[in-house]
């Protein structure tokens, strides 16, 4: 027995939530006694590096390197997969519930013949011997409680939503050659151009209609540098190219689950909200006090944002001078 999980990495680092990932995956081998936590990862990245997912509970990682393991081919990687969960025959299977989680998770599901919960926000519990989650439903705006009727579960965990703290320890590091044939070549990629990445972010600083050209927003760079947050924009800030595609947030953009999402000149459309309203905290500016926002947020501003930006910029500025004893 074992539970598994399937972990990512950026840029030579593994990514925040593949800690998150292997924490939750950790706790679910303690509750049902599940054996140990192994991660699997593709791609290149520093054994050391890989070893660090010790200290969020996983006891080994292997790592597929070779031909077709820098981007996810989801044929490619179940493949690979497939020989880790044939050797281990694991109770549960976690992803996130991301693109990646979205294309191999099924396939995971299908092969194990073990049920699938995508959306997931809780460990399970047990009721008359059967597995019960709690996940998202109606885009975030509800919960559901789903029983698996199966012996194990193939778990699809959103962003944010398991508190955990890394302990110490390093997991043990095996490398394999992939094997097996890719499904599609990659050709281009196109990244955020924000220094951090939007779906990783811990602070979201998000523009809407309000800031009136895409020549306003060094006032949200400005901000989200202070704060080492990300950018984000609502729907109709990229149909106009004030921003990249790659910032739009919402129902038919990208889901976020920050801890801080601060919205800016955002009216907070319900297919807004679909993708934000996860994260922990929201903070809205808006001058029009009746805005759907004002609904969403724990905390708001009732104000112009050309004069309460900058100040909230200088602020934190002083803030942080302060902090450092200058
Ligand atoms: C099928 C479908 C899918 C959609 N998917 C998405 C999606 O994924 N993401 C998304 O964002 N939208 C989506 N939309 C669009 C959505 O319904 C809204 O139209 C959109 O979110 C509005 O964007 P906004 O808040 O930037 O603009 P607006 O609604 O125009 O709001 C601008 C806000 O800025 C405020 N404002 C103006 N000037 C200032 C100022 N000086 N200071 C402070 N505040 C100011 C205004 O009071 C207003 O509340 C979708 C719509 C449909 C029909």
């Amino acid at each position: 027995m074992a539970v598994i999980v399937y972990t990512e990495h950026e840029d030579g680092k593994v990514k925040r939530s593949s800690y998150e990932l292997t924490a939750y995956a950790s706790e679910l081998a303690k509750r049902f006694n599940a054996g140990p936590v192994i991660a699997v990862s593709f791609g290149n990245i520093a054994d050391s590096e890989l070893a660090t997912l010790g200290k969020a509970g996983a006891e080994k990682v292997i790592n597929f390197q070779g031909e077709g393991t820098e981007q996810v081919d989801p044929k490619l990687f179940f493949e690979n997969i497939k020989s880790v969960l044939d050797e281990t025959s694991p109770k549960f299977v976690v992803f996130g519930a991301n693109n990646s989680g979205r294309a191999i998770a099924p396939l995971v599901s299908a092969h194990l013949k073990y049920g699938l919960v995508p959306g997931v926000v809780e460990l399970p519990r047990e009721e008359n011997g059967k597995l019960i989650f709690k996940k998202n439903a109606y885009s975030g705006k509800a919960f559901a409680d789903y029983q698996v009727n199966t012996d194990g579960a193939v778990i699809m965990l959103m962003r944010n939503s398991f508190d955990y703290e890394l302990g110490e320890g390093a997991a043990q590091v095996e490398v394999r050659q992939a094997t097996g044939e890719g499904s599609y070549i990659v050709e281009k990629v196109e990244k955020a151009t924000g220094k951090v990445p939007l779906t990783e972010a811990d602070i979201v600083v998000s523009g809407g209609r309000g800031l009136k050209g895409p020549e306003n927003w060094h006032l949200l760079e400005e901000l989200a540098e202070e704060l080492g947050a990300a950018l984000a924009c609502s729907k109709p800030v990229s149909d106009m190219g004030w921003r990249p595609h790659t910032e739009h947030v919402g129902q038919t953009g990208l889901t976020i689950r920050p801890t801080l999402y601060i919205a800016v000149g955002i009216s907070g459309a319900i297919q807004h909200l679909a993708g934000v309203s996860g994260s922990r905290y929201i903070i809205a500016i808006n001058k029009d006090p009746e805005a759907p926002i004002f609904k969403a947020c724990d905390y708001g501003v009732v104000g112009d944002l050309f004069e309460v930006v900058p100040k909230l910029t200088q602020a934190i500025r002083e803030f942080k001078k302060k902090q450092a004893g200058g």
